[in-house]
């Protein structure tokens, strides 16, 4: 509820411009506040008096009943884990154990469980495994009533899912169903006075917002591929497999898979899983010099990445975009070929060991990220390069 104390207002008008909704009016000199108000808060940091309180309505739940960190598992059809899954895990037991409760991981798929002892060796104490046919391929109408049915029965504190394709598709309908706070791609978790702190950018990457969630659980985190460290698997450890029978009807699925194809890009290896990212922006000039990244990726077993002005162009999918709001990666090397260096490129790349820029001009940003840079013309150099490591290939 939100209220003004009409006493304490001064009239001064602060509020109405503040408020985004324009939902504020002056009457008598005094703030009313109409309809439509979302309760953003905008208002009440800005009042000088401060005359306007809120007072959120919290849900009354005991929120000490939850207890768990939780992770959701990816597999890859149903006979490996994405690589996040690790990185989820590791950054999941030092969260657990800053709470003191005990790190847990989902499963779901069909035929999966002798990959438990994975998921135990990256430090899961417990494993949620649901098992069924319909479970084999990812349907958000599926996996999200199995998550929300999971969540109900044993009240996880926190929950992390990872930030790809599936997990963004996933954790906001779990977060909608249940009317719970979602914070999506975190670069950062921590635990502050027992609440998961979740750091992500903000305005471009311009600015960290820490974001909390006290009322209401479990509190729910996506974080990208790459940006966790992954700790070393102990495949001595076990975990207590908690087996959840679950039924599912065809007919209660909205969406229905008919037939899975893949692209030669998505049959080979994953862009944010690949040890050498090739990427080349728009100095590569033409669509068919582009393609001569092909052959680098080809002499140094990587796989081709672009900027997104290359995806604008068409010249290849949104599946291999560099940057903010394409895939981060964070390879042993990286190559940026005729790429300027845009904050929102860089924040996808920059954790790469290697980077090794291409760019005509000296002053280029990107030159500020690379570990060596190459000033030159890109369709001159890549070319002189790719004939350089053959030639070094056939002298061994
Ligand atoms: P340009 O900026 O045009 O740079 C081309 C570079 O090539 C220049 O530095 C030039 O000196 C050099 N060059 C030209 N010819 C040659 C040559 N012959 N040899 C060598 N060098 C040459 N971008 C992303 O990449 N990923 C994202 O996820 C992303 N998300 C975005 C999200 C938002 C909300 C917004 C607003 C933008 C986003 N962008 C993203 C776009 C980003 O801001 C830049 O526009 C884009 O990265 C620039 O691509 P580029 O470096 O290929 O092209
Ligand atoms: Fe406007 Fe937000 Fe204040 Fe409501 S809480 S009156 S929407 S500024
Ligand atoms: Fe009144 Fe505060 Fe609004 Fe100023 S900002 S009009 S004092 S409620």
């Amino acid at each position: 509820m939100i209220e003004v104390d009409l006493e304490a207002c001064s009239g001064c008008q602060k509020c109405l411009k503040a408020c985004p909704f324009a939902v504020i009016t002056i009457i008598d000199k005094k703030a009313r506040i109409g309809d439509g108000c979302t309760m953003c808060g905008a208002c009440v940091q800005v009042c000088p008096e401060e005359a306007i309180t809120i007072e959120r309505k919290v849900r009354d739940v005991d929120l000490s009943k939850f207890s768990g960190v939780w992770v959701f598992a990816e597999t890859w059809e149903n006979t490996k884990f994405r690589k996040v899954t690790f990185e989820l895990l590791t950054k999941g037991a030092e969260l657990a154990s800053g709470v003191g409760q005990e790190l847990c991981a989902v499963l779901l798929g069909d035929h999966v469980e002798p990959l438990v002892k994975e998921l135990a060796a990256y430090g899961a104490s417990k494993v949620y495994l649901a098992e069924h046919e319909l479970l084999g391929q990812y349907n958000t109408d599926a996996y999200s009533s199995v998550i929300t049915g999971l969540i109900s029965k044993y009240s996880p504190n926190m929950l992390l899912f990872p930030a790809t394709h599936l997990g963004r598709d996933l954790a906001p309908r779990v977060a909608a169903t249940l009317e719970l706070g979602l914070t999506a791609d975190c670069t950062g978790l921590t635990i502050q006075d027992g609440l998961l702190l979740q750091t992500r950018p903000a305005f471009g990457g311009n600015i960290m917002a820490d974001i909390i969630c006290p009322y209401t659980r479990p509190q729910m985190a996506s974080v990208r591929p790459n940006v966790m460290p992954m700790c070393e698997p102990d495949a001595s450890r076990t975990a207590v497999v908690i087996k959840e029978t679950v039924s599912l009807d065809p007919k209660g699925l909205r969406t229905k898979i008919r037939e899975m194809i893949k692209t030669d890009i998505e049959s080979t290896k994953k862009i944010d899983e690949a040890d050498c990212v090739i990427s080349g922006g728009r100095g590569m000039c033409t669509e068919e010099n582009f393609n001569v990244l092909d052959d680098l990726a080809k002499e140094l077993d990587g796989v081709v990445g672009a900027s997104r002005m290359i995806i604008d162009l068409g010249w290849r999918p949104k599946s291999v975009q560099v940057g903010q709001s394409g895939t981060t990666v964070s390879p042993d090397l990286y190559f940026a070929c005729g790429i300027s260096g845009a904050i929102q490129h860089t924040v996808g790349m920059r954790g790469s060991d290697i980077i090794v820029a291409i760019n005509k001009d000296p002053n280029a940003p990107i030159f500020e990220f690379a570990k060596y840079g190459l000033v030159g013309d890109c369709n001159e150099i890549i070319p002189t390069l790719i004939e350089e490591i053959r030639h070094r290939k056939a002298e061994r």
